[in-house]
């Protein structure tokens, strides 16, 4: 493809390896996002529905944080890094340096269609690559003002992106990039590993699967259930990160439905459906797929559905079984099966057979179980008492891992993640012992000492 070349050519003349470049670019993005922050809005309320508060601090919002965040350490992080070295290294200096892998592919799903195209962007360009975005079909609209407001800022030798469907992300995935940044569902993260093996090109996968929540007998049940409410109802619960449905301890399980009953109600009014803010559900295809899921077990509260808007009330579901879809698949909807349990030991060992999800929030006051809990169980990163705050801390890393991802981004963990980090020593001719080139005992002696 004539771009990437392009891309390549233009990387091999060195430019993004200067500091100013770097910094440039990266005020540029942030200038981009201002320029069009209201056609951006209004693409994210025609195609998910987002209000201009949610679209804004989870798209927008985020984007100029980040933005923030890389230039306020970008000099440091682009600097060598000096590091020790042992007895054998006497006289040498030692160091990494910070190097752009080069050119990089990032692909977007569509359930946070600005951030989750643009936040990669940003590792990619602080760290001094190339990049093409290949934005969601799914959401056509931001797609669209995405790829104008690039062309607008940037010439696409440096930033490029390419819209379409998965025929245009196929081939791309056959071009020789230095790196490919992919979020997406799992089955899809197989085919982008399967096809980047092929070249050997390094991947990050960001992927999703059914992040619990687990709500212990000590927790504040209150907040829990507003907590879990908000994460959950985030737009409409398409957040590969919500939580997908709640473990309960039995004695607070009933009181936990109500609590969060009334949290939606506070959140969204007694009827959600009616609220215009309250986010759609992207297409026909997940309208109908979430809605199936409202036949299985009971409906404690919610369950209402808008074909003609494509919304799906905020839900409660109980007396699901683990063989229903709903509980085999990742809901990614505003669908909450409430599921209740008599022993934490019981449900760490179911947790442990299962998938390694993205995200696990835990509720409960002890921190003996806390700890239980953030220690034995694997998944890509979560929140005690709480959900979806730790993707919020620049300082932590975000992703997956097992069947969720591989590989992490955000603040310092963006810029290292587009980064090879290339070791050097550099050796002192100013002497230059003899034992080294000796393979007698008195050297093996030396060496074993
Ligand atoms: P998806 O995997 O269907 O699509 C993602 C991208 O891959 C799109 O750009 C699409 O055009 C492309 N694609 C689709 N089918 C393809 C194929 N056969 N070959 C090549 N490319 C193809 O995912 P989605 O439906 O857009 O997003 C939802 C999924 O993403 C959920 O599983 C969710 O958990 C996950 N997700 C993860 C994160 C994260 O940060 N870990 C964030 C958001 C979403």
């Amino acid at each position: 493809m004539e771009i990437i070349e392009q891309q390549k050519n233009w990387f091999l003349q060195g430019h993004t390896r200067r500091y100013a470049f770097r910094k440039r670019q990266l005020e540029k993005m942030k200038r981009m996002l201002d320029t069009f922050e209201a056609p951006l809005l209004k693409a994210l309320r025609y195609d998910l529905n987002k209000s201009g508060f949610e679209a804004y601090t989870t798209e927008i919002a985020f984007l100029k944080a980040e933005i923030d965040e890389q230039v306020k350490h970008l000099k440091t992080r682009m600097a060598p890094e000096k590091v020790k070295a042992p007895l054998t290294h006497a006289g040498t200096d030692n160091y990494i340096i910070k190097e752009p892998y080069g050119n990089v592919l990032i692909i977007a799903p569509w359930n946070y269609p600005l951030q989750l195209a643009i936040a990669p962007a940003i590792g990619a360009i602080a760290a001094g690559n190339t990049a093409v975005i290949k934005p969601s079909e799914m959401t056509p609209m931001v797609s669209w003002v995405i790829r104008r407001m690039v062309e607008e800022f940037f010439p696409e030798h440096i930033l490029k992106v390419i819209e379409g469907g998965k025929e245009v992300t196929q081939k791309l995935l056959q071009e020789p990039f230095d790196y490919i940044f992919f979020t997406g569902s799992e089955r899809v993260g197989q085919i982008v590993m399967q096809k980047a093996a092929e070249q050997l090109i390094p991947v990050t996968l960001e992927l999703g699967g059914k992040s619990p929540a687990i709500v212990h007998k000590d927790a504040n049940v209150q907040v829990a259930a507003r907590r879990i409410a908000w994460g959950k109802l985030i737009n409409a619960g398409q957040t590969c990160i919500a939580p997908d449905h709640v473990l309960v301890h039995e004695e607070v399980k009933d009181s936990f439905i109500e609590a969060y009953k009334e949290a939606v109600t506070h959140l969204y009014s007694s009827e959600p459906l009616q609220n215009e803010d309250y986010v759609k559900i992207v297409n026909k295809d997940h309208f109908h797929r979430i809605k199936e899921y409202l036949e299985e077990g009971n409906v404690a509260f919610g369950g209402e559905t808008s074909e003609k808007e494509n919304k799906i009330a905020p839900t409660v579901l109980t007396d699901v079984s683990r063989d229903d879809k709903v509980m085999q698949e990742e809901i990614f909807g505003p669908v909450l099966p409430v599921i209740g349990y008599d022993e934490l030991d019981d449900v760490i060992r179911t947790l442990s057979g299962k998938p390694k999800p993205l995200a696990l929030y835990y509720f409960g006051e002890s921190q003996k179980d806390q700890k239980l809990v953030t220690t034995t169980l694997s998944f890509g990163g979560g929140c005690i008492n709480d959900t979806l705050y730790h993707i919020i801390n620049p300082h932590l890393p975000f992703g997956g891992v097992g069947s969720s991802g591989m590989g992490s981004y955000h603040g310092k963990y963006s810029f290292s993640t587009f980064t090879h980090e290339k070791s050097i020593t550099k050796q002192t001719t100013k002497f230059d012992p003899s034992f080294r080139y000796k393979r007698d005992e008195k050297s093996l002696k030396i060496i074993k000492s």
